[in-house]
């Protein structure tokens, strides 16, 4: 009955433990949601009374295709200010969200026998993307003695003649680690050298600490620029998550590819959120310090509360809202019947014993790790941390 192409993929993992959070929450269970990477601050109010205007303005029509003049001025004046960047409107669409611009990207570049490659561990859509659109994931290991960041050697001996592009995500999800600019020179020098697309999964770059700097890989030259598809959207940055607003800039011909693509597909994104984007991008900025320090405590205290425990360990994380504690040395042993040999064990135990919910490892390509959402409230931490604790210790 199913397509093949349907038959491939599986629903998003992080979404799916969010939701079993949720439901056991609904129960009456009194469940400590490490789960989705979601910022836990609300909207900044100005945004909302943007989107409130927008609606009592009647703004409730279609609009364009790959979003509205104001928006895609706002866009380009955030590249050009915040990441060096000049595109021009036709080299930007706004569509549903990151991930639906991640999509849009996909059918337009990938196709039958090409490969693109995933360092790993990767965040839990883009295998599941390329797969959607006949091409092939070649996924790159990176380690923890790296801070998860792609060998630029290895890199190099993974391109085919089949090699169509290759998805980098920094800061990441789910190490929290932000790739270094030397790694991304010779990152970005190999993908000229091989005439391959770069995916910049830029989603997070507003979440850095500890003096980490981020930069855009396009903003490196121009020829690396016409090479890189950039993504960004206001999930993140702006506490946006459930507006759907993201974006794309890259090459004319693949946003305009990427317009059609919409233009069958989705139509325009939500217009009432377009007008709240445009408030937030060119409205005050001072929500995402605010933001940010509240997460930087919360990272600190969590990454020095993991590595007290007995069997984890955890590089301290300088990027996004996600702690990836190794727990690798626990595994073999048991929690009375039960045997932890997984990282999937690991996270049915904590949730099921601990009532902690977080995402095992292997969802992202790596067995030995769990992901610890830290975009939740410092008492929440709290309380997991010890749950965690506890639980790790009956561990025999
Ligand atoms: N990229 C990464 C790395 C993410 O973590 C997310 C979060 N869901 C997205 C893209 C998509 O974000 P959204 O669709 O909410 O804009
Ligand atoms: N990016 C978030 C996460 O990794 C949201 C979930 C998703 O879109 O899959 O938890």
């Amino acid at each position: 009955m199913l397509s093949e192409r349907a038959k491939k993929i599986k629903p998003s993992p992080t979404l799916a433990v969010d939701a079993k959070a949720k439901a056991m929450k609904a129960q009456g269970i009194d469940v400590v949601n490490f789960g989705v990477g979601e910022p836990d601050f609300d909207t900044p109010e100005h945004v909302k009374e943007a989107a409130i205007k927008a609606i009592r303005d009647g703004f409730t029509k279609y609009t364009p295709v790959g979003g509205i003049d104001e928006l895609k001025d706002a866009i380009v004046r955030k590249l050009k200010q915040d990441n060096n960047l000049e595109y021009a409107k036709e080299e930007i669409i706004v569509s549903c969200g990151a991930k639906h611009s991640l999509y849009n990207t996909a059918q337009a570049i990938y196709g039958p026998g090409d490969e693109v490659i995933i360092p790993s561990p990767y965040w839990v859509s883009y295998p599941d993307q390329v797969l959607l659109n006949d091409a092939s994931p070649v996924f790159i290991k990176t380690y923890e003695e790296d801070n998860f960041m792609l060998r630029p050697d290895v890199l190099e001996s993974k391109i085919t003649k089949n090699t169509k592009a290759i998805i980098l995500n920094s800061p990441s999800n789910p190490t929290g680690l932000t790739y270094d600019k030397k790694t991304i020179e010779a990152i970005a020098g190999i993908a000229l050298r091989h005439n391959i697309f770069i995916i910049s999964d830029e989603i997070y770059e507003k979440l850095v600490y500890d003096g980490a700097e981020f930069f855009s890989v396009a903003s490196l030259g121009k020829e690396i620029k016409d090479k890189t598809i950039v993504i960004n959207g206001l999930s993140k940055s702006h506490a946006m998550t459930g507006w759907r607003i993201g974006y794309a800039a890259g090459p004319k011909e693949i946003i305009k590819a990427m317009t059609n693509i919409q233009s069958q597909s989705t139509s325009n994104p939500n217009s009432i959120a377009q007008k709240a984007a445009v408030a937030a991008l060119n409205g005050p900025q001072d929500f995402i310090n605010t933001m940010r320090a509240e997460f930087d405590k919360r990272r600190k205290f969590l990454t020095a509360g993991l590595n007290s425990i007995e069997g984890v360990s955890c590089l301290k994380p300088n990027g996004a809202f996600y702690a990836f504690p190794n727990v690798s040395k626990l595994y073999g042993k048991k929690a009375g019947d039960r045997a932890i040999n997984s990282s999937l064990d690991m996270a049915m135990y904590l949730l099921e014993d601990a009532k902690v919910a977080l995402v095992h490892g292997e969802a992202f390509g790596d067995d030995n790790f769990i992901r610890i959402s830290y975009a939740t409230s410092m008492e929440n931490i709290k309380k997991g941390l010890d749950r965690i604790r506890e639980a790790l210790a009956n561990l025999k």
